[in-house]
């Protein structure tokens, strides 16, 4: 039977799987340990987040409320793009959805055909999370249903990342999670089956189990060190492998997005906490040197620098197989895209969910592993195809690291995708994909990207009809941005 769950690693991936398995398994059979070790500590960043992780925290019942005071967070309606497409400009990808969709086809359709016939070139004022970013509103908004319905604001946070380690951990621990401080030096396998048996702890500690999630991150200590799985290397479509982080002192308003600026090697991240500012700069150690990328990060901060900058360095790709035998990788150990979008803690709780769903009774079905692989492999890959695409299609030829991610060959599933959206405006994507058509509409376009027609449903009303359609969602949203405080405020008045 599968009755010790243990989870080596206690940074975000370690505690958002022993939270939900804590969960979802306390009162059963089932144990759940979790050792970590404070003198390797975890990586310490990450701290901005897409919209799904709503779905986590519900699932767990946590409380909004406690979650953003006990983690200083604030919120986030999107990313603002800086310098991307090239010097000077900027643009937003927000949350939520462009205008609505009509008879079957994207919103962006009309659009395309209104612009075409002279109508607003400004499509994010079909959408509220970017108009209330432009104007650094927010609030949390309750419709009622009926025409008169203004469109929704959706959202995700920016918390602070050691704070959400520790209270996901003091969630678990409430639900019976047994904690082990301790650095594991030896791993013990079943001679027969291969599987893992034990954990041995440089104290001289044993900790057993029949089930190990591998939480420990970039060295991935069971999955890589015991089985060689083997990774995937993406770093020639996402050639950043580096960054250097710092936290700085809050100044002026209190953004509700994330700001991604773009460097001669790479891109500047500021994250607006409510006590700091979490910053970093992701670059390509080929093109800069980590002195120099210090140096732009320090130059490029808007307050005073609360911490010595640290260096970090990863390598963009996944890891070949995240299940096998009984050990499970999750997190960092099971592979990193770099955090452009902010998804890797969605792709934890994208793993920890299927785990949960594929939970092993009394022996482990090679057709679970084989279905859980798949499906994390074809996650991870969804969402490189639209990070690459920030990089690929851009103006920038000014430095060597722009010149290399311009003219890079790219892979056939974003040709494909790019040929398509070229012709007709529209984005092919999957029933599952993490990025939708609102995503890839903002960032091709933000990028330079035009498509040369639209679906021709989008011709089959009237001018009249078409106008007076768009023009009842763009009031609409702006009505619904006017009833929206400052974020500043709003997360004082409730949280601080
Ligand atoms: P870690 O935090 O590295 O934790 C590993 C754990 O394993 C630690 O507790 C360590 O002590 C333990 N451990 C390792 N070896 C042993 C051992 N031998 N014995 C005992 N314990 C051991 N994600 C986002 O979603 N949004 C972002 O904005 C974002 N920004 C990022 C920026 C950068 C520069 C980087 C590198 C990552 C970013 N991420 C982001 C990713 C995010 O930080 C990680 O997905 C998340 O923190 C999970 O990390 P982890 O728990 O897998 O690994």
């Amino acid at each position: 039977m599968i009755n010790r769950v243990v989870i080596l690693g206690g940074g975000t991936a370690g505690w958002m799987s022993a939270a939900a398995l804590a969960k979802s398994l306390a009162g059963g059979p089932v144990s759940i340990t979790l050792v970590e070790s404070e003198a390797i500590g975890t990586v310490g960043v990450g701290e901005a987040t897409i919209p799904p992780i709503m779905i986590y925290n519900n699932a767990l019942g946590i409380s909004e409320a406690d979650f953003v005071r006990a983690t200083k967070a604030t919120f986030k309606l999107g990313i603002e793009f800086a310098n991307w497409r090239k010097q000077g400009v900027s643009y937003f990808h927000p949350f939520g959805m462009l205008g609505s969709d009509m008879d079957g086809i994207s919103f962006m359709h009309y659009w395309l055909r209104w612009r075409k016939n002279g109508g607003a070139t400004d499509f994010l004022s079909f959408n509220a999370e970017a108009c209330a970013a432009r104007e650094n509103k927010f609030a949390w908004v309750e419709n009622e249903a009926g025409p008169k319905m203004l469109p929704d604001v959706n959202y995700a946070y920016h918390f602070d990342a050691g704070l959400y380690a520790k209270f996901l951990r003091e969630f678990a621990e409430a639900r019976g999670v047994s904690r082990i401080e301790g650095k594991v030096s030896e791993v013990t396998q079943n001679p027969h089956t291969g599987d893992i048996e034990k954990l041995l702890l440089e104290n001289g500690r044993v900790v057993e189990g029949d089930l190990f999630i591998d939480c420990s991150g970039f060295r991935g200590m069971l999955i890589e060190q015991v089985y060689q799985t083997g990774y995937e290397d993406w770093s020639h479509w996402l050639p950043v492998d580096s960054a250097v982080a710092v936290p700085s002192a809050s100044t002026g308003e209190l953004l509700p997005y994330t700001r991604s600026i773009a460097h001669d090697a790479g891109w500047q991240w500021r994250i607006p906490l409510q006590h700091r500012v979490g910053n970093g700069y992701v670059y390509c150690s080929k093109y800069t040197s980590d002195e120099q990328a210090r140096e732009v990060l320090l130059n490029n901060l808007d307050g005073e620098a609360l911490a010595e900058p640290r260096t970090l360095r990863f390598t963009t790709g996944v890891r070949k197989k995240s299940w096998v035998n009984n050990c499970i990788a999750v997190g960092l150990s099971s592979g990193f895209l770099e955090p452009l979008e902010s998804t890797s803690i969605h792709l934890i709780q994208r793993a920890v969910h299927k785990i949960l769903a594929m939970f092993p009774r009394s022996k482990i079905q090679p057709s679970l592993v084989e279905r859980f692989n798949r499906e994390m492999y074809q996650e991870y890959d969804e969402v490189k195809d639209f990070l690459i695409a920030h990089y690929a299609i851009t103006e920038r030829d000014d430095s060597p690291f722009w010149r290399y991610v311009k003219n890079m060959e790219l892979p056939a599933s974003l040709v494909e995708k790019l040929e398509v959206f070229k012709e007709r405006g529209e984005v092919l994507v999957n029933r599952y994909d993490m990025f939708r058509e609102t995503s890839w509409f903002a960032v091709l376009l933000g990028q330079g990207f035009e498509p040369e027609g639209y679906h021709p449903v989008a011709d089959a009303i009237s001018d009249e009809q078409l106008h007076m359609r768009l023009t009842h969602i763009r009031n609409a949203v702006a009505k619904r941005v006017s009833t929206l405080p400052k974020h500043g405020e709003f997360v004082r008045k409730h949280y601080m």
